[in-house]
């Protein structure tokens, strides 16, 4: 059953006459949102190692760094600024500051090489990058104006501290009209062709995925037999295990945080030794990140060391959650609400959960949409199919984004009349629940990480010895995949795994260069139509010794 309660919270209306529901209270905007958190004042908003941000502190910031924007660096609505950082404290400040000024925030992956960075920089068309110091010096060539964060700043850039100067308590947010359907983010999404594409997500988007996010949290913890109203009351702490340059780590975390008066914690890069630590220090209620994470706590040897009697709620997805990771948890955590989401970075993350006795019932489903999305399983037609039929999964909604920056033929092909497609093969069964039965788009999730085959298999393909490469997942207990090729090489030319990882190395953030290599000498199976077999050329290859 849906929850519908408590009160009007999750009241829906129609967008226009578009067949599309919203939620009804949801803040139209980024910066609704932003000046709603400041009802927080003193509440802990942020913590990342000794430092402690409240919501007051958070706000006078961003709004010091949103006027600073406009008026040093004549940020105007729509402008591009790039946030590239690992998890600090600055980088939400940052992403406020940029929305609040009315500009489009970009995130930028820090796992990214300088010539993926490069790339993310040109194709956003950036006015302003803010950095910290290991990627500021990665950007520098860019030569587009920087703000460096934690770090000193050379060349023409500045340091955060310098641009914000001095912060007083009468800040006001700079004169901008905003409306929802305003775009507001580009997040890169690794391409099918290549190079990422930036999916632009609007201002509508950002203000429903907390709303989203909260209605997903009160049914876990309603139907694992928690009070909905002591769980939405308690003050909520979340410990955040993934980079906020992803949707899972921006909106279910960030923005739900932010939207709840609860607390976020922030890990430089995840560790679950230091996980641990952090949930018994900060009294963490909640851990959002995805399957990997929850898997390698438990499985951390002084897991059993520590206090985690404040943890209540485990959310994860953004990659398949095997069924056994549920059994553990049951085992390890027992009385915790655990739930699967399914989201993307088209659909700015949560659309399709799982929690609670659902859950348990059906381990192997992502649940229900949440009620403002809607669901459609279709054939390569396009048609739809009945329910049990195994075919495209298709997402309509508020959090639906508006297209691929500059790619129209890309918007074109995912985005047909409202509906997204995800690319993930998928069942319904008669109560409506959801199952990824497969990928139809050609990608390795690596704990929780994308990696597109073909932006992979381009960059081996630049090897002079490489005359065929394809890009597989090979399974992997922790990761759930792990990057393996099989290459062939032209011939009389030589090359090795360790020198082909070397080569991809300054072209590939590394969780992308394959760490199974195999060499074939005959052809790879290819369709009449010159694609790869891919679900062939796993059979044949996994299980079999590299070479
Ligand atoms: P991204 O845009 O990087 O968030 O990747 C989205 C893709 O991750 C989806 O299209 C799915 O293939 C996969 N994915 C996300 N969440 C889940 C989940 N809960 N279960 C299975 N696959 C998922």
């Amino acid at each position: 059953a849906q929850l519908t309660g408590p009160g009007q919270l999750f009241e829906m209306e129609e967008i226009g006459d578009t067949g599309v529901r919203t939620w009804k209270h949801a803040p139209a905007s980024y910066r609704a949102l932003l000046e709603m958190s400041r009802f927080h004042g003193e509440k802990l908003f942020l913590v990342y190692e000794d430092e402690h941000i409240t919501y007051e502190d958070h706000f006078r910031r961003a709004a010091t760094l949103a006027n600073r924007l406009v008026d040093d660096y004549g940020v105007r609505k729509g402008d591009r600024v790039a946030v590239a950082m690992r998890n600090y404290p600055e980088w939400v400040i940052a992403f406020s500051a940029a929305l609040a000024a009315g500009a489009v925030a970009v995130p930028l992956n820090a796992w990214w090489t300088e010539a993926e960075l490069a790339y993310g920089v040109s194709d956003s068309g950036a006015k302003v990058l803010i950095a910290d110091a290991e990627r500021a010096e990665r950007l520098a060539a860019t030569g587009v104006p920087m703000i460096v964060v934690r770090g000193a700043a050379t060349g023409g850039a500045r340091t955060f501290a310098e641009v914000l100067g001095e912060i007083t308590a009468d800040v006001t947010l700079p004169e901008v009209e905003l409306s929802p359907d305003d775009p507001a983010t580009i997040f890169y999404t690794s391409g099918t062709t290549g190079n990422p594409k930036g999916a632009l997500g609007s201002h509508r988007n950002i203000g429903q995925a907390p709303m989203t996010v909260a209605y997903g949290m009160m049914r876990a913890a309603t139907m694992a037999g928690k009070d909905p109203g002591a769980a939405a009351g308690a003050r909520r702490v979340t410990l955040l295990t993934v980079p906020l340059f992803h949707v899972t780590g921006c909106f279910s975390a960030m923005t739900a945080t932010m939207f709840s008066g609860g607390g976020l914690v922030l890990m430089y890069k995840w560790d679950p030794e230091q996980a641990l630590r952090l949930i018994e220090r900060e009294r963490v209620t909640g851990m959002i990140g995805v399957p990997t994470n929850a898997w390698q706590l438990m499985s951390h040897p002084d897991f059993g060391k520590y206090d985690l009697s404040s943890l209540v709620t485990l959310g994860y997805g953004g990659a398949p959650a095997p069924p056994k990771l549920l059994e553990r948890i049951t085992e390890s955590l027992p009385d915790r609400a655990p739930s699967n989401g399914y989201g993307m970075t088209e659909t700015s993350a949560l659309a399709i959960g799982n929690g609670g006795a659902d859950y348990r019932a059906k381990p192997d489903s992502i649940g229900l949409p949440v009620p403002v999305v809607d669901v459609r399983v279709v054939d390569p037609m396009g048609a739809e199919l009945a329910p049990g039929e195994v075919g495209e999964l298709c997402l309509r909604g508020p959090n639906v984004i508006l297209g691929y920056w500059n790619k129209p033929e890309a918007t074109a092909e995912t985005f047909v009349n409202g509906w997204v497609h995800t690319g993930d093969l998928a069942r319904i069964d008669e109560d409506g629940f959801v199952y990824i039965v497969d990928r139809a788009k050609d990608m390795v999730i690596r704990g929780g990480e994308n990696v597109y085959c073909a932006e992979v298999e381009a960059a081996l393909f630049e090897h002079p010895a490489v005359d065929d490469a394809a890009v597989i997942g090979v399974p992997h207990d922790e990761l759930g995949e792990e990057v393996g090729a099989v290459v062939r090489l032209k011939p009389g030319a030589t090359a090795t795994k360790a020198g082909l990882q070397e080569f991809l190395a300054g072209r590939l953030a590394k969780f992308k260069i394959p760490v199974h290599v195999w060499f074939r000498a005959g052809e790879l199976p290819r369709n009449p139509g010159g694609k790869i077999l891919k679900t062939r050329l796993r059979r044949e290859v996994l299980g079999t010794a590299e070479s």
